[in-house]
C-alpha cells in the first residue's frame, strides 16, 4: 500500500530490524538450527499451563490493577526480599510490566529528558540505545572489552557530566555471558555516591549464574538501591519468553515516576497469567533450581563445541556462549554468521551488532537454551562442514 510522505524521526532513519528478527528468518528461511534469538525450544510445566487455564474459567479475565495483580506484586516482593534481603513495598515499589523490554523503555522514558546523557555499556543489549534516542536522550557508550568484558570504571568516571542522567548496567550480561564483580558494585556505587544519578539494572538472567557464583542484584547494595530501578522477566525463568512478563522493583519515588508512563503505554497486563505466575512463585526451587538446570546445558554444549574449531570463551551466566571463530574464517562476524546459517546449518548472533560503530572482535553469540538433541544436531551440522 502506498504511505503518505513523512520523514522519519532521525535516528530511526538508521534504525533497521533487530538482528534477533533477521537471524531467526533467516534460520527459519534456510531451515538451520537455530542457535541465534534467546529463547527455550523446551516446554514449561503444564502446572503453570493449566493454572492460567484455570483463572480464566474462574472468570479472571478483567484488568488487573495498573501495577498488577496484588498476588503477584506479594510472590515478588517476597522473592526479592529471600534472595537479596530488601524488602520492597507491594504498593508502591513493585510493578508487574510486558516483559522486561517494556519495563526497560517505560524506564528511560520516565527519567531521559531531551539532551539528557545515558550511559550504556557496549557490547549493549539492543533495545537500550533506540529507547534512549526516542525520548531525545543521548546514548554514550563505555567499553566492555574482548576478551573478559569487564568495565573500565576509568573511563566511566570519564563519561559522567553534569547531564548524565542513568545509567545502565546489565549482569548477568547479554551478550558476553560475563557478570558484574563485588568490586564493580563498589565501584559503581563510589562514583555515583552525591549525584543524581539513577540506575537502570537489567537483570533479567539473575537465576542462570554458573560455577557456584551468586547474583548480588543491586537492590542488595545500600549505596546503589536507592538510586536502582531492578528490572526482570518471567520469560527467561519459566521458558515462557512468548508471555512477554516480567517486573520492576524500586525506591517508591523512583516507582511514582515509572508508573506515570507504565500506565499510558501499557496499562496493566495479562490479568490470567499474572495470576498463574503469582501460584507457580511460591515453589521457590522452580528459579533456585535453574542455575544448575543450565550449567548442564552449558557444560554439555561445551564439551561438544570442543570438537569443532570454535574457540570458547568463558560463559559465567545467562545461556548465551561467545566464540571467537578465527581457526574458520577471516570473514567480519555478520558475513560470518550468515554464512554460517546458510551453508553450515546453524544460526547464531554476531556481536559487532551490539556496537554504534560495528566494533568486530570476530566473535559470535550461541544460544543453548535447547534441548541436548538440538544442540547436538547442531554440532553434528558443525563437523560435517567445520
Ligand atoms: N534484557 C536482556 C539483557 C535480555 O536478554 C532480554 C531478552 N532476551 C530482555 C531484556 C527482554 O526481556 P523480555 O523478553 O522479557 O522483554
Ligand atoms: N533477548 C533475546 C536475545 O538476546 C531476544 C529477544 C528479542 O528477540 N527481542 O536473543
Amino acid at each position: 500500500m502506498e504511505a503518505i510522505n513523512f520523514t522519519p524521526r532521525p535516528f530511526l532513519a538508521n534504525t533497521g530490524t533487530t538482528i534477533f528478527t533477521v537471524m531467526s528468518r533467516l534460520a527459519a528461511e534456510c531451515g538451520a538450527v537455530n542457535l541465534s534469538q534467546g529463547f527455550p525450544d523446551f516446554q514449561a510445566e503444564p502446572a503453570l499451563f493449566e493454572s492460567v487455564h484455570r483463572h480464566m474459567l474462574a472468570g479472571r479475565n478483567q484488568y488487573a490493577p495498573m501495577a498488577g495483580m496484588p498476588e503477584l506484586r506479594q510472590a515478588i516482593a517476597d522473592k526479592v526480599a529471600a534472595l537479596y534481603g530488601t524488602r520492597f513495598d507491594v504498593e508502591t515499589e513493585v510493578t508487574v510490566t510486558a516483559g522486561a523490554t517494556q519495563a526497560i523503555f517505560t524506564a528511560i522514558a520516565a527519567f531521559v529528558r531531551p539532551g539528557d546523557e545515558v550511559i550504556v555499556f557496549e557490547p549493549v543489549y539492543d533495545s537500550y540505545v533506540p529507547a534512549i534516542e526516542t525520548v531525545g536522550g543521548k546514548a554514550v557508550f563505555a567499553q566492555l572489552n574482548f576478551p573478559d568484558y569487564a568495565p573500565d570504571w576509568a573511563q566511566v568516571a570519564q563519561l559522567i557530566t553534569p547531564r548524565t542522567r542513568m545509567i545502565v548496567v546489565n549482569s548477568p550480561h547479554n551478550p558476553t555471558a560475563s557478570l558484574l564483580s563485588a568490586d564493580d558494585r563498589e565501584k559503581l556505587a563510589q562514583l555515583l555516591a552525591g549525584t543524581d544519578i539513577v540506575v537502570l539494572s537489567d537483570e533479567v538472567y539473575e537465576h542462570i549464574l554458573f560455577d557456584g557464583e551468586v547474583h548480588a542484584s543491586l537492590c542488595a547494595h545500600p549505596g546503589l538501591a536507592a538510586r536502582s530501578l531492578i528490572v526482570s522477566s518471567f520469560g527467561k525463568t519459566y521458558h515462557i519468553t512468548g508471555w512477554k512478563i516480567g517486573y520492576v522493583v524500586g525506591p517508591a519515588a523512583l516507582m511514582a515516576e515509572f508508573r506515570k508512563l507504565h500506565q499510558f503505554n501499557v496499562f496493566t497486563v495479562h490479568t490470567p497469567s499474572q495470576l498463574a505466575l503469582a501460584e507457580y512463585m511460591q515453589d521457590a526451587g522452580r528459579h533456585l533450581g535453574l542455575a544448575s538446570f543450565y550449567q548442564e546445558k552449558r557444560d554439555y554444549f561445551r564439551r561438544l563445541m570442543a570438537a569443532t574449531p570454535f574457540e570458547l570463551l568463558p560463559c559465567r551466566g545467562t545461556y548465551f556462549q561467545l566464540a571467537r571463530y578465527r581457526r574458520i574464517s577471516d570473514l567480519p562476524d555478520r558475513a560470518f554468521a550468515e554464512w554460517m546459517t546458510r551453508e553450515v546449518g546453524v544460526a547464531v548472533i554476531p556481536i559487532s551488532v551490539f556496537y554504534a560503530c560495528g566494533h568486530d572482535d570476530r566473535v559470535v553469540r550461541f544460544c543453548f537454551a535447547k534441548q541436548d538433541s538440538t544442540l547436538a544436531s547442531a554440532i553434528e551440522r558443525m563437523r560435517k562442514v567445520l
